[in-house]
């Protein structure tokens, strides 16, 4: 028994799971210290009706640029400040500042701008969700209908959270709600007609190969009947192609998102996008 358990603390310990723990540990210490060192930036990515390629807003897509770490990318980030909580001051911050950039864009073009944020799951358990948001609107002066918010089928899935009176609270404000990633939660298809959404859209890994694949052009066809049947609008993530833009226009697609259009792009490079996109549509 003896021999047992020094061997599985010596498991515990040995050197590659011991740095493990280490960068994990280094990583929090660091982006708890984040917000206030202002190393957090939003990037935006401009979200275009599919026929037009005509901009109607932007998701905020953030970023954290650390100066011994490097520019760190959400997927590696996100998750850890989900664990530790960090994810509501940061996501406060997320909200405020998109709602505060958008108002601006607003004013300068003149345009009916809509920014969509990413919400995470804690974020809602934390009870404090819905006093952030008005918060937030009353202090830019954005008008709820440009505010989108996306959220995961992980939402709907944990049992934990409150979300049909948060949904019911958000939507009579005018405020519209976004399923991110559709199609890869495993979430029972019965929420989408529970829940007051407006938005669905489909994921990039179904739109990545829908020219090669007749499966993956099955499955997109059959999304975006399926959501417009329900009254949904569809947003296709990671069009990087023309063919892909075509084929959703085939189909009826709403809105196209995707380096074929642009990359994320920080505010003051989203601004110059802007500027020049609009003078190519007039
Ligand atoms: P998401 O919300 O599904 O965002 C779309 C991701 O696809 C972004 O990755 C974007 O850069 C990437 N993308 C856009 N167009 C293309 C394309 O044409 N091809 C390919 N291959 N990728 C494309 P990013 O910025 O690394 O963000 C990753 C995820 O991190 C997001 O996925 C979202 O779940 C999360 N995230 C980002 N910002 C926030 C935030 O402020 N709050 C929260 N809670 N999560 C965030
Ligand atoms: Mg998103
Ligand atoms: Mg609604
Ligand atoms: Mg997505």
């Amino acid at each position: 028994q003896a021999k047992d358990k020094g061997k599985s603390s010596f498991q515990r310990f040995s050197p590659e799971m011991n740095q493990d723990s280490h960068e994990r540990l280094q990583i929090e210490t660091r982006l708890r210290r984040a917000l206030e060192l202002e190393e957090l930036e939003l990037y935006y990515q401009p979200i275009v009706q599919a026929s037009t390629g005509k901009i109607i807003g932007a998701e905020a897509l953030i970023r954290w640029n650390n100066p011994t770490l490097g520019i760190i990318s959400p997927d590696k980030f996100i998750p850890l400040a989900e664990e530790t909580g960090l994810i509501v001051p940061i996501g406060d911050w997320v909200l405020n500042t998109a709602c505060k950039d958008i108002k601006h864009w607003q004013q300068t073009t003149g345009m009916n701008l809509t920014i969509a944020v990413n919400v995470s799951p804690r974020q809602f358990r934390d009870g404090g969700f819905i006093e952030t948001v008005n918060q937030v609107l009353s202090e830019t002066q954005l008008d709820p209908q440009f505010l989108e918010l996306e959220i995961t089928e992980r939402l709907i899935l944990d049992k934990s959270i409150e979300t049909s009176g948060i949904f019911k609270h958000l939507d009579e404000k005018g405020i519209k709600l976004s399923i991110d990633d559709f199609g890869t939660g495993y979430s029972a298809l019965g929420y989408l007609k529970s829940y007051p959404f407006d938005t669905l859209k489909i994921d990039k890994s179904f739109v990545q190969d829908v020219i090669e694949s007749s499966e993956d052009a099955a499955l997109v066809t059959a999304i975006i009947t399926m959501a417009h049947s329900l009254g949904l609008k569809v947003i296709a993530e990671g069009v990087e192609e023309a063919p892909q833009l075509g084929f959703l226009n085939q189909h009826n697609c709403d809105y196209a998102q995707g380096y074929f259009f642009s990359r994320p792009v920080p505010a003051e490079d989203f601004n110059n996008w802007l500027t020049k996109n609009i003078q190519d549509n007039a």
